[in-house]
């Protein structure tokens, strides 16, 4: 990783790093930070040669070599002062919530505009609904193209910005030509290297964050990571860690609930931990204590579905869907909780 003495290389500068990195098989990959773009080195980067060259730069302010199978999303990384900002939230400063319903049905729109209001009343900064949607039962509803002008216009109507998630290629640049602020890789797609690379080169130099769930299968920590990095390689360092629970569920549970690697996430990545306690658990009633108990474990954020009228969603709302007023609730205790967590650790 080079840092440069100013906040980016010049054209020209740049250049010159990238032929001497040439000269040793690898190649420069500029990380585009909210303050200075950072550089790193992709490929094998322990040739001291190659090193003591770049090092000899008088442009050149320090090389970073860091051991790590995810030396971007490390949190020794320099990209660990990134900071990521979202809905007028900067993560990590402010509890960061994300709602709203599984699934966007596509007959009835109302229902996802009512939801999206009763969502911003309730506090969250950001509104999720899915418009492409992963089913385990291939016979039922897969989403539908269309709802993306519902997604689109529930941002326009309640001006916060929108999640949707992206299982294929070919949505990606359907979701970033709409505006879509946050791309969501599913826990089926969490380790799909293809679709992780195709975003991350789609999403370079651009705003837009990705969140990424964790495997469904219990992926190790360091796999989930890694699966980050896929992303960061590209340039966009605007990355979310997703726990959404793991299979097999615990007795009771959709799934069994993970909130309680963000701390093990958090020792060794710098990037924010947005827990989903909704598919978790997968049940209502439970979501509010796991939403909870993600905040006490250290989450940055939250994502929880919601609709205005559960019974009458598709997809997972009517199980796990929380009302309008459970979400209030739920927020409003979440960010007493968060503050009291931040108050003790300042303390
Ligand atoms: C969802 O967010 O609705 C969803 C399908 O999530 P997951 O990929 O975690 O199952
Ligand atoms: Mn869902």
């Amino acid at each position: 990783m080079i840092l440069p003495k100013s906040n980016r290389l010049t054209p020209v500068q740049l250049a010159e790093v990238t032929g001497i990195v040439g000269e040793f098989g690898c190649t420069i990959q500029p990380i585009i930070g909210a303050l200075r773009t950072i550089y790193a080195i992709v490929g094998d980067e322990r040739d001291d040669l190659m090193i003591n060259r770049l090092e000899g730069l008088d442009y050149v302010e320090r090389i970073d070599r860091i051991q790590s199978p995810f030396k971007l999303m490390d949190k020794r990384s320099d990209l660990a002062s990134h900071r990521i900002r979202l809905g007028g939230v900067t993560l990590g400063e402010e509890l960061f919530v994300i709602a709203g319903p599984c699934t966007i049905d596509p007959k009835n729109p109302n229902y996802f505009y009512e939801s999206a209001a009763a969502v911003k009343e309730a506090g969250a900064q950001m509104i999720r609904g899915g418009v492409w949607k992963p089913r385990t039962n291939p016979y039922t509803f897969q989403g539908d193209t269309r709802s993306m002008d519902i997604l689109l216009e529930g941002s326009r109507r309640t001006g916060l910005p929108v999640d949707t998630e992206v299982m294929e290629e070919a949505h990606i640049s359907v979701a970033l030509e709409a505006g879509v602020t946050c791309l969501q890789v599913g826990a089926r797609n969490a380790l799909n290297y293809s679709l992780l690379r195709a975003i991350g080169r789609a999403v370079a130099g651009r705003e837009t964050a990705v969140l990424l769930k964790r495997s469904i299968h219990m992926g190790p920590v360091n796999e989930f990571i890694s699966a980050a990095e896929y992303i960061a390689a590209f340039g966009n360092p605007n990355i979310l860690l997703c726990p959404r629970g793991t299979a097999p569920g615990l007795d009771g549970y959709r799934n069994h609930p993970d909130e309680s690697i963000t701390p093990l996430l958090k020792e060794k990545t710098w990037a924010p931990v947005v827990v989903d306690p909704s598919h978790s658990v997968g049940k209502a009633a439970y979501v509010p204590a796991s939403a909870l108990a993600a905040v006490a474990y250290g989450a940055d954020g939250l994502c929880l579905e919601a609709h205005v009228s559960p019974s009458h969603g598709i997809g997972d709302d009517p199980k796990q869907a929380l009302t309008p007023e459970s979400l209030a609730e739920t927020i409003r205790q979440a960010r007493a909780l968060w503050r009291l967590r931040r108050g003790v650790k300042a303390g």
